[in-house]
């Protein structure tokens, strides 16, 4: 308990420089709204400062011990000796139990109720209990189950080939579209990236590290005695195409599989988080003799997007072929050319332009070459797709200048760029409403001003992310695209053909509708589908 003198934990914390007085006060206004939330908490879940410095700082300042508290540190199954629904009423995780003592970690220390509760109950089992503290969003992610219920699955103690098996189905079975094996110091820590974070699933004894890689490299194809980067297949899953690659650290050889699963039905425009208009689509893509570019950085859905665009044009008196490397999902109807090691993208796409298709999906634009050839293409009577690597539509145009691509032909070629980043839906069982609180409605004026928009706010509420069992406890579920779709019209294009600066560019776009990604992303804000606090982990708008 803490009964030394000092002072509030926000003056603790400044004089400490962990955090700025700013920054306190920032996390006071968002105190106001949320009374019950603790000062330490609303920093951490603010994410105003360093993680372990904070919990490093709030230990020294009440005296206690502290942790993060991952569902990886759950070491032993806390039932056999609390029932969990005591724990969740106490707020509290019994993690470890170890000759004698108990490690129960609590997100407040000031509940002496529930310390004693914890404590007595423990003490009738003859253990001793150890206290830690962590953040209250912690504890409620461990208790939600996550974990828990992972690690439960995962049987960690048994057999190496049922163990890789387990961590493989069980990633499936929790959509993760990665799963890292990463040998560390003592272990080797299992993570499983869902909805683009990554997750701490599982620790395995070093012991077992291994016997771990030999099998991880004989499903996957990988030479056993090769210690240097590889990169296989594995190919066990009939539902799954699983890439595999593996690297050396200094702890050993990490892998990371990417789950692709195969024949997934490839989502409609509109439920990708497209506008929902018909005419927008139309005149955004399908125009012969063109280019249509979508530009966002790695992992923001580029792909998702132009499968659903072919999927949208793909009929049967259409011509479509794609050129990709690799082809992540096959599409009936379509010609699929998969670049080898044999073949490059030019030579590709050389070949596939003398078949005349109507459609050509060129997986990405990346150097100067492929763009040349993919506004060739456009210019002759093609309708070009591709992706590129910018981080909003209009910055398209600098990234082919760049690559070596004239004014006149970024003018009278590139028909449409889209741009994009996937946010996280929050979870329908358990998102909290509320009114917006002033911090948010002020965000959102200042991007109403910046972007010459206005906002139907009248009797608007948003969300908070609480998590629950659908969510493993993370309080949001599944991804939808915040989009810019920026259509060039004979306006834009004189001002392209003139060389105008992007700044130029974009003021004259906002003219004819074109709406900034953060003018979206609130849009979908104020349709309840995500929150302010998501969208600026995304785009950064406070
Ligand atoms: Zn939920």
């Amino acid at each position: 308990m803490d009964n030394r003198r000092r002072q509030p934990i926000g003056i603790e914390l400044v004089k400490r420089g962990i955090i700025s007085e700013d920054q306190i006060q920032t996390a006071l206004d968002f105190q106001k709204n949320h009374p019950r939330e603790k000062l330490g908490d609303i920093i951490y879940e603010l994410k105003l400062c360093d993680e372990n410095t904070l919990i490093a700082a709030i230990g020294e300042i009440f005296g206690e011990k502290t942790m993060l508290l991952n569902p990886a540190d759950v070491k032993i199954k806390a039932e056999d000796y609390i029932s969990l629904d005591v724990l969740k009423q106490n707020n509290a995780v019994l993690f470890d139990v170890d000759d004698g003592r108990a490690k129960v970690c609590f997100s407040d220390t000031a509940n002496k109720k529930a310390i004693d509760t914890i404590r007595l109950l423990l003490l009738n089992r003859g253990l001793v209990m150890d206290r830690y503290i962590t953040f209250k969003s912690n504890i409620d992610r461990v208790l939600n189950g996550f974990g828990g219920k992972v690690s439960d699955k995962i049987s960690v103690g048994s057999d190496i080939t049922e163990m890789v098996d387990s961590i493989i189905k069980t990633g499936m079975d929790k959509r993760a579209s990665d799963i890292h094996f990463e040998p560390m110091d003592n272990i080797v820590r299992i993570r499983y990236r869902i909805d683009g974070q990554l997750f701490n699933v599982a620790e395995i004894s070093k012991d077992k590290q291994q016997q771990l890689i030999g099998r991880l490299k004989a499903i996957s194809n990988m030479h056993q005695e090769k210690q240097e980067s590889q990169d296989g297949r594995i190919i066990l899953y009939p539902d799954y195409n699983i890439r595999v690659s593996s690297q050396k650290n200094v702890y050993g050889e990490k892998f990371v599989l990417r789950l692709l699963k195969k024949n997934a039905n490839v989502k409609e425009i509109f439920e990708l988080g497209f506008p929902n208009d018909e005419n927008i689509i139309r005149n955004s893509f399908d125009k012969r003799n063109s280019i249509t570019i979508i530009a966002a950085p790695t992992g923001e859905g580029k792909t998702t997007s132009l499968y659903s665009i072919i999927q949208y044009l793909n009929k049967p008196e259409i011509n479509i072929t794609t050129i990709e490397d690799p082809v992540e999902i096959r599409i009936p109807g379509l010609n699929q050319v998969e670049i080898d090691a044999k073949s490059t993208f030019i030579d590709a796409l050389r070949t596939v332009l003398r078949q005349d298709p109507d459609i050509i999906l060129v997986g990405e634009i990346r150097d100067k070459e492929t763009a040349e050839i993919a506004m060739q293409a456009g210019q002759t009577g093609h309708y070009v797709l591709s992706t590129i690597h910018t981080i909003d539509a209009i910055e398209v145009i600098t990234r082919l200048k760049k690559m070596g691509v004239s004014d006149y032909d970024i003018a009278s070629t590139v028909a449409t760029t889209v741009s994009q980043r996937l946010v996280r839906k929050l979870c329908p069982h358990c998102a909290r409403e509320r009114d917006f609180n002033e911090k948010e409605l002020e965000i959102i004026h200042g991007i109403e001003e910046r972007n010459n928009v206005k906002f139907d706010l009248n009797g608007k509420k948003t969300y908070d992310a609480v998590g629950c069992k659908e969510c493993n406890g993370v309080g949001y579920f599944d991804r939808i695209g915040v989009f810019e779709i920026l259509v060039f019209n004979d306006q834009l294009r004189e001002l392209i053909s003139q060389g105008e600066s992007t700044l130029k560019i974009k003021e004259e776009a906002m003219k004819y509708g074109y709406r900034p990604l953060i003018v979206d992303g609130i849009e979908k804000v104020l349709a309840g589908i995500t929150n302010i606090e998501e969208l600026n982990r995304k785009l950064r708008i406070y």
